[in-house]
């Protein structure tokens, strides 16, 4: 069970540099705070891209559809996907009086015996957690009988926002999974993929590069995960948070109890690719490594450059706004750059001050209300492209400025090397379409010439 103290740790993490600066929590719950996803939707979206492992959502069926199959992360395991479908106890009136416990026994009995899955993970909610079933105990019970990891993820909504959530779910994994095996053979240099959820596919696009340095991927948390590998995460030598700062808890904490340092990168973009390359490879202070990797990213740009020369000449001197969450603030802005974007201001709604002090060294506007700031930028700086969640088409549409959607509903990625192609390619074909032009105007047929 998560107790008050722990939540405060989690909420005022220490090793963010504003944190110790500023002496302000990262993450803070404020009336509202859940209204952008609740803690329960933080921690099933970091802990979701598991697909042998099946999500059980022990509330009332109107939680699961918080995040219930709202990103696109991809998976190659072999065996049956779990994510698909939701698998939840319904708990009802007559539960909230008597507890919740029979109905989460039998719902986990019944999983066992019809689906066989490696694990099973058990989200704690709001209602569960009022009405304190203890879901502690009846894991272990059962864990010991049917003889498979039954993780309890005590996420109820009301204890904060969605970064929250995620470093719930961290510490659930490292407390009940990380350390429960061991691998045949140590990798020298072999690392975990932190906070990296392998969205249309954007993990793919960077680990077949790392491999070919010499770099292992012992495991991932979660994209593309698997409960096996993620149980031998003790054993790795380095972790890698990509991007998503929220997982940093995790990382202190496995520095403190197995010795793993750890290092923060993004794959976005060609500067902060071949960045995150150098990073990591110069964590193991290797020079035969370290002078593999120069070869490999001098290739790799080269045959980026390559394939870049006819977007670049369709989008010099175009200018955007940027209007996505999170780390996306500032690591999307520097891969439009790395394509020869102006980026003339990005959104921090919903970044952590650490992603807008990085942001503030990208870009020279930092909008805290987009929703009010964007369509006006827009006129002032007379940009061309808008890049942003779907429902921002609409500004696009009204101020008849290209679109294009880097948010969870994307449908390619735009990781490293190769998805920097696809967003120049997305961005050009966005630029080029005349819709974007002529939507809102008058049908030809309606127009008079009075
Ligand atoms: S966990 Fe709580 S806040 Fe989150 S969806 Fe369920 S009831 Fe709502």
């Amino acid at each position: 069970m998560v107790n008050k103290k722990q939540i405060k740790e989690l909420l005022n993490e220490s090793t963010c540099s504003h944190n110790i600066e500023k002496k302000s929590s990262c993450n803070r719950a404020k009336p509202g705070a859940t209204s952008g996803g609740c803690a329960f939707e933080g921690a099933q979206i970091a802990l979701f891209p598991f697909a042998d492992v099946i999500h059980l959502v022990h509330a009332p069926s109107t939680c699961q559809g918080a995040s219930w199959e709202t990103r696109e992360s991809r998976t190659s395991y072999k065996g049956e996907d779990n994510t698909p479908l939701g698998y939840c106890t319904d708990i009802n009136t007559n539960d909230i009086i008597f507890g919740g416990n029979k109905k989460l026994e039998d719902s986990i009995k019944y999983i066992i015996k019809h689906k066989n899955p490696k694990a099973i993970f058990v989200y704690e909610t709001c209602v569960t957690a009022m009405i304190g079933d203890n879901m502690d105990s009846l894991a272990k019970r059962l864990e010991k009988k049917y003889s498979i990891p039954i993780v309890v993820v005590h996420s109820p909504g009301f204890v904060g926002g969605k970064n929250l959530g995620s470093r719930l779910g961290g510490i659930a994994i490292l407390e009940q999974l990380i350390g429960t095996k061991e691998p045949k053979e140590i990798h020298p240099y072999g690392i975990n993929l932190i906070g990296e959820y392998n969205v249309t596919g954007d993990m793919w696009q960077y680990t077949p590069i790392l491999e070919k340095i010499g770099i292992k991927i012992v495991s991932t948390l979660a994209g593309d995960g698997r409960i096996e590998n993620i149980q031998q995460a003790h054993r790795a030598k380095l972790n890698v948070i990509v991007c998503a700062k929220s997982l940093v808890t995790l990382c202190k904490k496995m520095e403190e109890k197995y010795s793993i340092p750890y290092v923060s990168v993004s794959f976005y973009g060609k500067r902060d690719t071949s960045n995150a390359i150098r990073t990591i490879v110069g964590a193991f202070k290797d020079e035969k490594l370290s002078k593999k990797a120069e070869i490999v990213i001098d290739d790799e740009e080269r045959k980026l450059e390559k394939k870049l020369i006819p977007f670049r000449k369709i989008l010099k001197g175009k200018k955007a706004i940027l209007n996505t969450g999170g780390n996306k603030s500032w690591s999307i802005a520097s891969a439009l750059q790395d394509i020869g974007i102006e980026v003339v201001a990005t959104s921090i709604r919903k970044a952590t001050l650490e992603d807008i002090d990085i942001a503030k060294k990208y870009v020279p506007i930092l909008m805290k209300v987009p929703a009010n700031e964007q369509a006006k930028l827009i006129d002032e700086h007379k940009v061309d492209i808008l890049l942003a969640g779907g429902r921002s088409l609409y500004t696009a549409i009204k101020k008849r400025v290209a679109f294009v959607d880097v948010n969870q509903e994307k449908k390619v990625s735009y990781g490293a090397y190769n998805g920097l192609i696809n967003l120049a390619k997305n961005v050009c074909n966005a630029v080029n379409n005349p819709v974007f032009k002529v939507v809102g105007t008058t049908a030809p047929w309606e127009k008079t010439n009075d």
